[in-house]
This record gives C-alpha cells, sequence and structure tokens, in this order.
C-alpha cells in the first residue's frame, strides 16, 4: 500500500490542540449561521462546520439549503475569522465549495461507502488549481479497507493535505450508541498510516447531546488529534441531528474540561491499550444483553406452547459447537466450558422466571 508519507495536517497551523471543528449539523439561515459561529470564534474555536447538501436516510427529510449557503458560511470566515468546512458528496459540490473558498472538505460517511461517488470527488479535486484540504469520514459498515481506499483516492488525486474522521459505524437494533464507536478499527488505521491527522465526531457516535462529552474525552484519551462536534445556537430547533448538537456555551465548557493535547496522559500505549479493552468488554456486554433478550423470547414463545424450560440434547450441541468455535479461535476449552455454562444457566433461570409469572 501507498504509505502516503508526503500527507500533512488538512487543518489549519492556528486551529489549536486538540483541534475542535464546531458548528450545526446544517446551515438553516444566515442568522442561524451567525449566531452560532459568534459565540464559537469567541471561545477560541477556530474551525466552523456545516453541512450544505445533507445526505439523508429518509426521502422528505431536511436536505439542507444547497448554494445559497455558501455565501453564510464566506461571511461567517469573513466575521469570525475561522475556517470552514463543509460535506461534499458529487463533483458539483465539490467545485461549488472549492469556488466559493471553502478551506475543508469532508467526505461523509455514507458517501465514503461509496467508491465510484468517491473516485467522483476525487477526479473533481484533481482538476482544481488549489484545492481545499480534505477528511474521509468512515464509512457506515465497519470495514476499514473501504475507509483507506476512499482515503486512497483521495490522496491519488493529488490531495496531501488529508485527515480522518471516526463517527462509528452503523448497527442494528437498540444500542448505547447511535453508531458503534469500534474503537480499534480507527487504531488499526492509525497504526496502517501513522501520520494521519484522525479527528474523532463524538456526536455522530453519540447521537444524544448527553453522551458527547463522554465520547470526546475517550478519544482525546485515546489521543485523537482532535474532535468534530455538532453545534447551534438553537439545538432543539435544529433541522436535523436536533438530539445531538450542544449550544456554544456548552460546547465551550466541554472543551474547557479536555485535557491540552493529551499532555494530562501518562502513560500513552497503556492507557489507549486498556481504553481498547474497555470498549470490547463494553460490547461483550451489550451482546450479552442482546442474548438474554433473545432467551426471554424463546421463554415466552416456550411457555405459550407448554414447551419445556431446558432441553437437554440443544444444551449439550451448544457447549460442544461453541467450544469448539472458540477453540479454534484460540480461546482455552476449559476456560470456554465454564463460561458458556454460566450463560446457559443463566438463560434457563430467566426463562423458569418467565414460566413461573405466566402461570
Ligand atoms: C454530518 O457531519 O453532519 C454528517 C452527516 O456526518 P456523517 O457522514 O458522519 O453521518
Ligand atoms: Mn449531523
Amino acid at each position: 500500500m501507498d504509505q502516503m508519507d508526503d500527507i500533512k495536517s488538512p487543518l489549519p497551523a492556528t486551529c489549536g490542540i486538540p483541534a475542535i471543528l464546531a458548528g450545526p449539523c446544517s446551515a438553516e439561515s444566515r442568522r442561524q449561521m451567525l449566531d452560532t459561529a459568534r459565540p464559537l470564534a469567541e471561545s477560541g474555536i477556530r474551525i466552523f462546520r456545516a453541512g450544505i447538501w445533507k445526505p439523508r436516510t429518509m426521502p422528505g427529510g431536511f436536505e439542507g439549503v444547497g448554494l445559497p449557503a455558501l455565501d453564510w458560511l464566506a461571511e461567517v470566515k469573513a466575521v469570525t475569522g475561522m475556517a470552514t468546512a463543509t460535506e461534499v458528496a458529487t463533483a458539483t459540490h465539490v467545485n461549488a465549495a472549492a469556488g466559493s473558498g471553502v478551506d475543508i472538505l469532508w467526505i461523509g460517511a455514507r458517501t465514503s461507502s461509496n467508491p465510484f461517488a468517491v473516485q467522483e470527488i476525487a477526479d473533481a479535486l484533481a482538476g482544481l488549481h488549489e484545492p481545499p484540504a480534505v477528511i474521509v469520514k468512515n464509512p457506515i459498515s465497519p470495514d476499514l479497507n473501504l475507509w483507506i481506499g476512499a482515503l486512497q483516492r483521495i490522496h491519488d488525486a493529488g490531495i496531501t493535505r488529508l485527515g480522518a474522521a471516526h463517527r462509528g459505524f452503523t448497527t442494528y437494533g437498540e444500542n448505547l450508541y447511535r453508531n458503534t464507536p469500534h474503537w480499534a478499527i480507527p487504531f488499526e488505521l492509525r497504526r496502517r498510516i501513522p501520520n494521519l491527522t484522525l479527528l474523532c465526531d463524538p456526536s455522530h457516535i453519540a447521537g444524544r447531546r448527553g453522551l458527547v462529552e463522554q465520547v470526546a474525552r475517550k478519544a482525546m484519551a485515546m489521543h485523537f488529534d482532535g474532535l468534530i462536534i455538532e453545534c447551534h445556537c438553537q439545538p432543539d430547533e435544529a433541522l436535523s441531528d436536533a438530539a445531538q448538537q450542544l449550544t456554544p456555551a456548552q460546547l465551550a465548557e466541554l472543551v474547557k474540561s479536555l485535557p491540552a493535547g493529551g499532555t494530562a496522559i501518562a502513560d500513552t500505549e497503556l492507557e489507549s491499550l486498556r481504553e481498547q479493552i474497555d470498549r470490547i468488554d463494553e460490547s461483550l456486554l451489550e451482546t450479552l444483553a442482546a442474548r438474554m433478550q433473545l432467551t426471554d423470547t424463546i421463554g415466552r414463545y416456550k411457555q405459550q406452547r407448554s414447551l419445556p424450560a431446558v432441553q437437554p440434547m440443544r444444551y449439550k450441541a451448544m457447549i460442544e459447537t461453541r467450544t469448539d468455535y472458540g477453540s479454534r479461535l484460540g480461546l482455552n476449552p476449559d476456560f470456554l466450558r465454564v463460561m458458556l455454562s454460566a450463560i446457559h444457566e443463566e438463560s434457563v433461570r430467566r426463562q423458569v422466571e418467565i414460566c413461573c409469572k405466566n402461570d
């Protein structure tokens, strides 16, 4: 793989450490942009983000105001001196945003999932005389190669002011996070491309404002180079992602509470390994909880049909197949038997409880 040895930070030198990109999910009006940008600039934020073209999962949502918002972004820059960033998904977006003097373009998660779209963006960037810097968000699925492939396409187009942003991954069902972090993936990206500026977007990982700070702190403890945080002058009125946006005052508080440039962190290697373990444990527990919910569904099914809670043959097959699979993954068979028995025991306890409750 091309090591991308020549890449540099996509962020302006004045952005501070950690770098913070803040601003609304979507540009909605000139007033909203200025009312959000001014207090952000006063609290020292140097890069303003706002989505102009919004890729929405379902039709009928607010899809951004498009071209007029480029003038608002230019005005924010003129009034506050902040650098500006927006999302691009097509060649037309690239040409319009670059033509209007936007400093940083980001490729969103839905777009970085699509090599055709990324290549179209790359080709448009290659045609620019002074292209803006580019940040590639991870694709929605936890596929590191797809992410690296997108970075590679942009790099091959001659973009050296290039970075990546981790915004979590789509998973099915109810989860703590809107987008599961799978922190091991950005870590592996950093291992493979050590000189790549790596940002974290805690807003899209968290999905709700109460969780943004916690995710931001984790990212800082794990030595991300900066954060992208959604911020709106009236978050509850926002036309997109209302639940996760902070007010400029909340953002200023959050930023103040972060360790400066990671200097507060002592043993970084150990810290980051422990953070990975914490995340893996969290996902183990989430998986276990999902398993128990399924157990309860089965319990109700058996109860309705008067089937016994414990079916010994099923138990035996379960222990055998799992021990075999786990052993092939390098896990100790004795440990597997103890663990699987404990899980089974708890499943039976729940099912018996269901049967008794409904009797
Ligand atoms: C955004 O930053 O507003 C956005 C749409 O992000 P993502 O592509 O990460 O969903
Ligand atoms: Mn958003």
